[in-house]
């Protein structure tokens, strides 16, 4: 009998997975895939479409792109998982698995930070950026903030991103001098495994006028007054919010008995959860590293190569060993680059290049590498 692989959700994690089962096993691979949207959005797009470098079509990458041999892609809203039985309920049909592998990211929880809905934007979901898009043009003057709600929250060099970015977006706009940008992170530093990494973002926010607030969050807004609320009872005013909202499993896993303290526990060495036969990769699993991309695809090239090798026979993989790189953005159409490892040492480290415009190809080609592996594009 042929193994039903089920994996939830398509994004990093999915997709490599599901990619890597295909290589392997051909078109007997018997893999569904199933995702609720119809397209994958690289995470970094969204600052794209936020300051207009893009347009939301352009980062759009349908499903309907992912051919794969042995795998059948299913848009559908799952609404239960039931992890004792491998068996998962979408808003259309009854899932059977022998093996089940929860890919389905982090959610947002708007309502863990009061006014964030009705008085702030975010920039985390397509939606966001969609509508910062929109509403950037008319900040000519006053106070933004990047505001981060609460951690841990996907890709930590983000928010400072944002900051730089939008330094750019306001000076090309002869706009910079009439408006003041400040960065709330519940982190000492902007990213804590590298000094480097932390000490170069540092040096280009104050070459920017950029204020840094460390070890904090913001804990509420008051659009009415236009303020920030921070953790420790502090205020600030703002005029323009860009927020990442607190993040949190999506309910469907959180209803499903398998998440602890919001996430699904695994064994960081072969992301098996504790229920037989079913994995979770990515940022819906507490692994010891961080929620990125990166790490998702990682987690998923360990699962698929246990996978194999338990149908086909041969070597277990070694151990995931939670290294990845992330481009850091640091404006003016520069890049720089991180080399993380989480997992092999005693504590993570963090190896830094300098921005340079060699690391701004090399990051077009890490997108460019995937759109042609999972989207034949
Ligand atoms: C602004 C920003 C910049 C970023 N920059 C980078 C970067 O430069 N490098 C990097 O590595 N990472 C970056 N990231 C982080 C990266 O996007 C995520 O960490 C990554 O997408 C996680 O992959 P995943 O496979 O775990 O989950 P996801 O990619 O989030 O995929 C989960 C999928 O599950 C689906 N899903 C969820 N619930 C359901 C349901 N009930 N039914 C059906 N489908 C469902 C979703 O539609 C989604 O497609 C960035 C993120 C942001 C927001």
């Amino acid at each position: 009998m042929k193994t039903r692989f089920v994996v939830l959700g398509a994004g990093f994690g999915g997709l490599e997975l599901a990619t890597l089962l295909s290589e392997a096993l051909g078109s007997d691979a018997g893999i569904t895939l199933i995702d609720e949207t119809d397209a994958f959005v690289f995470g970094y797009s969204k600052l794209d479409v936020m300051f207009g470098r893009e347009t939301p079509d352009e980062v759009r990458l349908p499903y309907a792109d992912f051919v794969k041999p042995g795998v059948r892609f299913l848009r559908e809203t799952i609404t239960a998982i039931d992890p004792e039985a491998r068996r998962v309920t979408t808003n259309k049909a009854v899932h059977e698995a022998d093996v089940l592998v929860v890919a389905l990211g982090a959610d947002y929880d708007f309502d863990a930070t009061p006014g964030l809905a009705e008085g702030g934007n975010e920039f985390y979901s397509v939606r966001g950026a969609e509508r910062l898009r929109e509403m950037l043009p008319s900040f000519t003057r006053g106070r933004a903030i990047v505001g981060v709600c609460g951690a841990p929250f996907k890709c930590p060099p983000a928010p400072s991103e944002a900051a730089l970015l939008l330094h750019d977006y306001l000076s090309q706009r002869g706009l910079r001098d009439e408006c003041q940008i400040s960065l709330v992170m519940p982190f000492g530093s902007p990213v804590p495994p590298s000094p480097d990494t932390s000490a170069a973002l540092l040096t280009a926010f104050a070459e920017r006028g950029i204020e840094f607030v460390p070890e904090r969050r913001v804990s509420s807004l008051d659009p009415a007054r236009g303020v920030a609320v921070l953790d420790d009872g502090a205020e600030l005013p703002y005029d323009l919010f860009l927020g990442v909202p607190k993040h949190r499993a999506p309910d469907v896993v959180l209803e499903s008995g398998m998440a602890k303290d919001g996430y699904i526990p695994v064994d960081s060495r072969t992301l098996e959860t504790r229920f037989a036969d079913v994995y979770a990769v990515g940022d819906v699993a507490t692994v010891g590293v961080p929620k990125a991309g990166v790490f998702s695809e990682g987690a998923a090239r360990i699962v698929a190569a246990s996978l194999i090798a338990q149908l086909q026979g041969g070597d277990q993989p070694p151990a995931y060993d939670g290294r990845g790189a992330c481009y850091v953005e640091f404006g003016a159409g520069r890049v720089g680059r991180v080399d993380v490892d989480f997992l092999s040492g005693p504590k993570p480290t963090g190896t830094f290049q300098e921005p340079s415009g060699v690391l701004v190809a090399e990051k077009q080609q890490f997108g460019a590498s995937r759109r042609a592996r999972w989207f034949n594009r």
